[in-house]
């Protein structure tokens, strides 16, 4: 079965939290982890992203600065890889977690030799923090991470099974693209990932995996190969 050499991997923060929506829920966790370890035991080198929204995203306050807000999220993020991680080390994987800034001992601070040289011995890669930087999300740290990785393909595990035409949920008439480019996706004006994650993967050439995290082994599947969602093409 043809299957991803890399990849980039992003979970939701929301994906963590299950039915509870805020925080963990470490089934849903555990459930992720005993996927991720299937595809890394068969060769495919996996590093992660994981959102903040289980916490914190810069807007949920109309109070304080947004600089901070988004710093908040930004640590929201370096939570949710010290307990992913060690959910992955629970089920029996090696993993390492970087960040874009120091933070003693919680990450390293990232550097793509070292990234890549523990991605090539099978230990799964965790990419904290997003870019580090306030006014970004973390879509626009796993175009950038991929990039500087070389990842295959981004692997996004939505609540949705990929990308629609209209949003199934309010238009009976959307239809599910197998395969989309970047630039129709633009055209569209289909949200798939915020504009500057977009721009960074039109302009290097990076596709994108959507696929839901809701069906049975789509991890396992998406990545060996069995596209269950929509690719899209950059
Ligand atoms: N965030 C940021 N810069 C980054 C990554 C994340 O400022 O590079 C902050 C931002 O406040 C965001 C929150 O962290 O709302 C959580 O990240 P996520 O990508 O999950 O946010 P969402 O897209 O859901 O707002």
């Amino acid at each position: 079965m043809a299957g991803y050499k890399r990849i980039l991997l992003k979970l939701s923060g929301e994906a963590l939290a299950g039915e509870k929506k805020t925080g963990f829920d470490e089934a849903t966790c555990i459930a992720v982890a005993k996927q991720v370890k299937e595809i890394v035991d068969r060769g495919t080198e996996v590093a992660i992203v994981i959102g903040g929204g289980n916490f914190w995203r810069g807007r949920t306050s109309e109070t304080i600065d947004r600089y901070k807000a988004d710093q908040i999220g930004i640590l929201a993020t370096v939570m949710n890889c010290i307990y992913v991680s060690d959910i992955f080390r629970y089920v029996g994987m090696q993993t390492s977690i970087y960040a874009p800034f120091a933070i003693s001992d919680m990450a390293e601070v990232f550097s793509k030799d070292r990234a890549i040289d523990d991605l090539s011995v099978g230990r799964v890669v965790f990419l904290a923090g997003g870019t580090g930087h306030p006014y970004f999300t973390t879509d626009s740290g796993t175009a950038l991470r991929a990039i500087e990785l070389e990842c295959d393909i981004i692997m996004m595990a939505k609540a949705i099974d990929g990308v629609y035409s209209a949003d199934p949920k309010l238009d009976p008439e959307a239809v599910k693209y197998i395969t989309i480019s970047l630039n129709e996706v633009i055209e569209k004006n289909l949200k798939v990932i915020d504009t500057t994650a977009t721009a960074l993967c039109l302009e290097n050439k990076m596709p994108i995996l959507i696929f839901s995290l809701n069906e049975e082994d789509s991890i396992i599947n998406n990545a060996s190969g069995v596209c269950s969602g929509t690719v899209v093409t950059a």
